[in-house]
């Protein structure tokens, strides 16, 4: 049976370290920082580091690693980030979790897998072994963000050359995306990422801007309560103001509620 561990959970404090031991989620969270690192390694060794031109090698090994780093960074926090459990033994009234016994609150919804309530949540990832929920939907959704970034800007670097090898009528001869079974792996990763990190990222931005989890869009729930405007239910879940921390994996949107105008988000 799995486990939810919130190891050092303080008293008064709200930052907790949190993991799901869970041996599906922990090999698939593995695997994609597998996946991720093993992309930036072939790159650099069967296309970047062979090309003539040098200044391209340098743009393009930068971009792709910034992209990969930041994805990798969002994949950690998303996966370490308490999503929103509810205390267990919370304050008395109200309807009770029958599966762990808190006091439920509205909108949150009991994970089989982290054996918790979790407010918000959204879905269970075995991609980064965690719920998707209130806390921590910024670093899931920056996740998707980049690994689709990543996975495009691969994809261009694989099919660029070999578009201008074809139109050269070098399509068998072109050697700077040799050997193949280099580019197929890339190929397979790019296209992967791609399509998978581009579909999740579109579905959260849906979920986000009408403020309804993937939940309760399948349960018709949530509609009706009208939740504010989509500019609203955005800056709730990246934080207030607009500003680079946005797109910052390092950014607590809980932090920027905090510190934004009293009544405002
Ligand atoms: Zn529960
Ligand atoms: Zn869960």
């Amino acid at each position: 049976m799995q486990a939810c561990v919130p190891a050092l959970e303080a008293p008064g404090r709200t930052r907790r370290v949190w993991f799901v031991c869970d041996v599906l989620g922990i090999a698939c969270a593995a695997g994609t920082w597998v996946l991720v690192l093993g992309a930036a390694g072939v790159l650099l060794r069967a296309l970047l580091l062979p090309a003539r031109d040098a200044a391209y090698g340098v743009a393009h090994g930068a971009l792709f690693h910034l992209l990969a780093f930041l994805a990798l960074a969002a994949h950690e926090r998303a996966m370490l980030t308490d999503p929103g459990s509810v205390p267990l033994g919370a304050a008395p009234g109200g309807p009770r979790c029958p599966l762990c016994g808190c006091a439920r609150p509205p909108r949150a919804n009991h994970c089989m897998v982290c054996q918790r309530c979790i407010r918000k949540m959204d879905h269970h990832c075995p991609w980064v072994n965690n719920c998707v929920g209130e806390d921590n939907q910024k670093y899931f959704l920056l996740f998707t963000l980049y690994t689709a970034l990543g996975s495009l800007h691969l994809l261009l670097l694989l099919a660029v050359p070999a578009l201008r090898g074809y139109a050269r009528g070098e399509w068998d001869s072109h050697s700077t995306l040799t050997p193949r079974a280099s580019l197929v792996f890339l190929l397979l990763v790019a296209l992967k990422g791609f399509l998978f990190a581009s579909a999740m990222f579109a579905t959260q931005m849906h979920a986000i801007c009408t403020d309804r989890t993937r939940i309760e869009q399948l349960q018709r729930e949530g509609a009706e309560q009208g939740r504010g405007s989509t500019w609203m239910n955005v800056k709730a879940v990246l934080g207030h103001p607009l500003s680079l921390a946005w797109i910052s994996p390092f950014a607590s949107p809980q932090a920027q509620r905090a510190r934004g105008p009293r009544g405002v988000v």
